[in-house]
Order: C-alpha cells, then sequence, then structure tokens
C-alpha cells in the first residue's frame, strides 16, 4: 500500500469514528430531549384533566341527591348533562364553566355513574360508542373504532349523606357513585405524529451533515500528519542524494588507487588526499544532519548557561579573518562595550554565527566587504551579518533555509556547501527562542539578522531583561 492509500484510509476512519460518535451522541441527546418533550406534555395533560374532575367532584358532593332516586334531582343539578334514557337537549356550559381558559368545550367530557356502576348522565360530546358499564382503575387510555384516543379519569362520589369523616372505613358508607371525566388526545397525537416526522426526516439529514463534517474534519486533523510525513520522505530523498555523489567518487578514487600500475605509485599519496577530501566531506555531511536531527527533538541533557556574545562575535571574526583574506574579502565587527548575555548553548551559538558569517564570506567576490555588528534593541540580542555579495533574488529568500535548498546549486556544491548551513542556524535560533531575518538584493549584496532574548542576569551582575526563555 502507498502512502497516497495509507493516509486516505486513514482519514477515511478516522472520518468514520468521527461520524459514529457525534452520530451516537446526537441520536441520543435528540431521542431523549424528545422523549422528555412528549412525557412532560403527557403529565401536563393528566393535571389539567386531573383538576377539572377535581373540581367538580368538589362542587357536585355536596348537592348530590340521595342514591335510591337520583335522576330527577339530577336533571336539576346538572341540567348541561343528558339523563340516561330521557330526551337529551345539549347544553354543555358547565363543561365549559369548569374549563374555561384551559380548553375548548368539545376537548373534554364527563359521566356520572351511580355506586353499582350503572350509567346515570353524560356530557353529549362523550365519544362514541363509549362502552356503558363502569371500569373503575382511575386512569384509562380509550381508543374508539373510527381512530382517536381518549384519556379518562375516574373518581369516587359521595353524597353528603354518605361522606364519611377521614380514616372512616370505606366499606361501612358505601359511596354515592363516580365521576369520569375525559379528553381527546388527538392534538395530543397529532403533535406526537409531526415529532415523529421531525425525526424520521431529520435524522438522516443530520447524519448526512455529520458524514460531511466529519470527513472535512479528518482531512483538517490528518493534513499536519500528512505534511510533516511528505517533509520527512523528501528529507531522507535528499540526504541519500547529497550522500550519493561524494560516496562514488569517493569509490571511484579508491578503485582508480588499487588499478594503479607499481611505476605509478607515486601518485597514491595524491589520490588518498582526495580520498580523505572526500571523506571529510561526508562526515561533516553526517554530522550536520545529526546535529539538524538533534536540534529538531529538543533534547538537551544539559541546561542553558548564559553566554557573553561578544566573546563569540569577537572569536569568529578573529578566526575567520584568515579565510576572508584569501579571497581578498575585508571582515571587521562593531560590537558594544556592554556584555550582552543570552541564556543557551555556546557551541551552537558558535556554529549559528559562524554559519553566516562563512556563508558571507563564501557568496562576496574578491574585494568585497562583511561586516558584522551586535547591538541590543527591544529586549533582545541583535546580531547582523552584512556583505557586499552577490546577493539573493527575492522569490529566493524564503526558500534558503529549507534543508538542502540551494539558489544555485551547482556553485554552491563548488564552494562546498551542502544546503544545510542556514537550516541548521535557524534551528539553532529557534532552539534559543530567536529568529533570522533575510533581507538582500541581487548584485548588492545581503543581510543576515539574528534576533535572540537577552538572558535575565549577566554572570558579573549586570541587569539584562526581566524575562528569561529557558525556566
Ligand atoms: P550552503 O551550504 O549551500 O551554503 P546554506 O543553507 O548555508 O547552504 O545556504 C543556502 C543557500 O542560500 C546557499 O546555497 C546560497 O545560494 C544562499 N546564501 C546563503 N547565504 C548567502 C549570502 N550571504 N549571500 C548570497 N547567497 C547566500
Amino acid at each position: 500500500m502507498n502512502s497516497q492509500q495509507l493516509f486516505r484510509r486513514s482519514r477515511l476512519r478516522l472520518a468514520a469514528w468521527y461520524a459514529l460518535v457525534m452520530g451516537g451522541i446526537l441520536s441520543l441527546s435528540g431521542f431523549g430531549m424528545a422523549r422528555a418533550l412528549v412525557q412532560a406534555n403527557w403529565v401536563a395533560l393528566e393535571r389539567e384533566i386531573e383538576s377539572i374532575a377535581g373540581t367538580l367532584h368538589d362542587s357536585l358532593e355536596p348537592m348530590l341527591p340521595p342514591s335510591e332516586d337520583p335522576t330527577e334531582v339530577l336533571q336539576q343539578i346538572l341540567p348541561d348533562l343528558c339523563i340516561v334514557e330521557q330526551p337529551c337537549e345539549p347544553n354543555p356550559s358547565l363543561i365549559q364553566r369548569h374549563t374555561l381558559g384551559i380548553s375548548d368545550r368539545t376537548t373534554y367530557y364527563i359521566r356520572l355513574f351511580d355506586d353499582q356502576g350503572n350509567l346515570l348522565a353524560f356530557s353529549t360530546n362523550q365519544p362514541q360508542p363509549l362502552p356503558d358499564t363502569l371500569n373503575t382503575a382511575p386512569w384509562q387510555t380509550l381508543q374508539t373504532a373510527d381512530g382517536p384516543r381518549y384519556r379518562q379519569f375516574t373518581t369516587i362520589l359521595h353524597s353528603a349523606a354518605h361522606a364519611h369523616a377521614p380514616g372512616e372505613a370505606t366499606h361501612e358508607h358505601p359511596s354515592w357513585g363516580y365521576l369520569q371525566v375525559g379528553r381527546t388526545l388527538a392534538p395530543f397525537d397529532a403533535e406526537l405524529q409531526r415529532l415523529r416526522w421531525i425525526l424520521i426526516g431529520g435524522f438522516p439529514l443530520a447524519l448526512g451533515l455529520i458524514a460531511i463534517a466529519s470527513w472535512a474534519l479528518s482531512g483538517l486533523a490528518i493534513q499536519p500528519i500528512y505534511q510533516s510525513y511528505q517533509r520527512q520522505q523528501q528529507f531522507t530523498a535528499n540526504a541519500a542524494h547529497e550522500l550519493r555523489s561524494p560516496l562514488a567518487s569517493l569509490l571511484a578514487t579508491v578503485e582508480a588507487i588499487l588499478r594503479l600500475p607499481p611505476e605509478q605509485a607515486a601518485q597514491v599519496p595524491v589520490l588518498l588526499h582526495t580520498v580523505e577530501r572526500q571523506g571529510r566531506r561526508l562526515s561533516q555531511l553526517v554530522a550536520d544532519l545529526l546535529l539538524l536531527t538533534s536540534l529538531e527533538q529538543d533534547t538537551a541533557a544539559k541546561p542553558p548557561q548564559p553566554c557573553c556574545l561578544n566573546d563569540i562575535v569577537a572569536d569568529l571574526t578573529e578566526e575567520l579573518a584568515e579565510l576572508a583574506a584569501t579571497t581578498d574579502i575585508h571582515l571587521s565587527s562593531q560590537i558594544l562595550d556592554t556584555q550582552i548575555y543570552v541564556a543557551g548553548y555556546e557551541s551552537q551559538l558558535y556554529r549559528l554565527v559562524s554559519n553566516l558569517i562563512a556563508n558571507a564570506i563564501q557568496y562576496t567576490l574578491p574585494g568585497g566587504s562583511v561586516v558584522v555588528s551586535l547591538a541590543t534593541h527591544d529586549r533582545a540580542a541583535t546580531i547582523t551579518v552584512k556583505d557586499t555579495g552577490i546577493g539573493i533574488p527575492a522569490e529566493e529568500q524564503n526558500r534558503i533555509f529549507e534543508r538542502f535548498y540551494r539558489v544555485n546549486s551547482d556553485r554552491s556544491r563548488k564552494t562546498g556547501g551542502t544546503g544545510l548551513g542556514l537550516a541548521i542556524a535557524q534551528a539553532i535560533a529557534k532552539r534559543h527562542h530567536g529568529q533570522i531575518s533575510v533581507t538582500s538584493e541581487v548584485g548588492n549584496g545581503s543581510m543576515f539578522v539574528i534576533q535572540l532574548p537577552l538572558a535575565a542576569i549577566s554572570p558579573s551582575g549586570q541587569q539584562g531583561t526581566t524575562s528569561s526563555p529557558f525556566r
């Protein structure tokens, strides 16, 4: 499986997991909320029925006639109800009175039974056909043949004569009868149906959106890993390429030495010098690669120490003056009298500054000059390496810090460069919480500026800045 396929498969797997988890959470919370909504509606509906039944119960009880022949009296106290086996003139104002402001009168119905369970009276809007027999269960849900459901509440009635004191056993004073209050569940069922449709329609839509979002999110998550993987691949390829050329020429030289006829033995030391040079170049390349890797891994065995930049710049200018002189370049330095300290690793800081000075000398034509200056600016130490060299084209200035990148490969290779010098310099600057910037113009020279945060206190007690990058 190639890397493209591997990353695609990983992205797919990640997206699937995202979708599964998000979909699971969403469906759980969606169904949970729907259930809570239905439950709340149901409880409110039952409370409403119960409260109407309670009001009716309390108003009726004191007026109830003796149960022997209730019909006549009932007609007087409940003119709004139809009495069983008597002609009925609908006048549902009783229900209307008790449910005023809560619901319309067609929603509720009431029924009265005697204590034997015989239907005595009923409101005209009671569901048809509703059994005339009594079921004494307090709560019932009924469904008529043509569809709508009803919720019904049944409560016992005691007439004033039969009303018993609290704590008195009910069987000694039988009840007068039963009051039933019910209501249609049509609006509730319609709401339930609507909610069902919203869930049925919304769920696949939400899942689709989650799938798209998961794919996009997994792409975002995997992108940095993919880029880092590609950089590693590129680095390995570049390193192999850089190692191949000197190795090939080294092997060719060794072969030439082995094939030399005895009479040409005088040439052996010359050829061995070439082998040594190529070996050194290879060894330098490997050392640079190891240094770069260790800098990026950021695993320091020792804690950072205060390093005097004045000493580093002065030492390097002195050391490299000879190299500059061999190519007729004037190397000079401008260093402040004040001692400037940064917290870090001295050997790395030497490497950082020397890489920039060596580059300036390398890419400046004979007769030119290189100036190294050290100053402080805004809580940072600033080292500037300015040359009058060949300059760097504007479009290349961002790329020169990449590993193995050379502006002009052929010429850089001739000068012995590996394309790792600026990458190492930048890694060291970053390690010291600093940065490098470049301004350059082709034909007019370049200026590299290193900025490093000052150490809090210098060893001589001199005050630097208040913050140290290393803690
Ligand atoms: P090299 O080992 O090739 O010098 P570096 O990483 O040090 O690699 O530099 C990368 C490239 O940047 C060089 O190949 C060179 O083309 C360009 N460069 C670096 N410093 C200078 C400079 N002072 N003047 C002009 N070009 C420079």
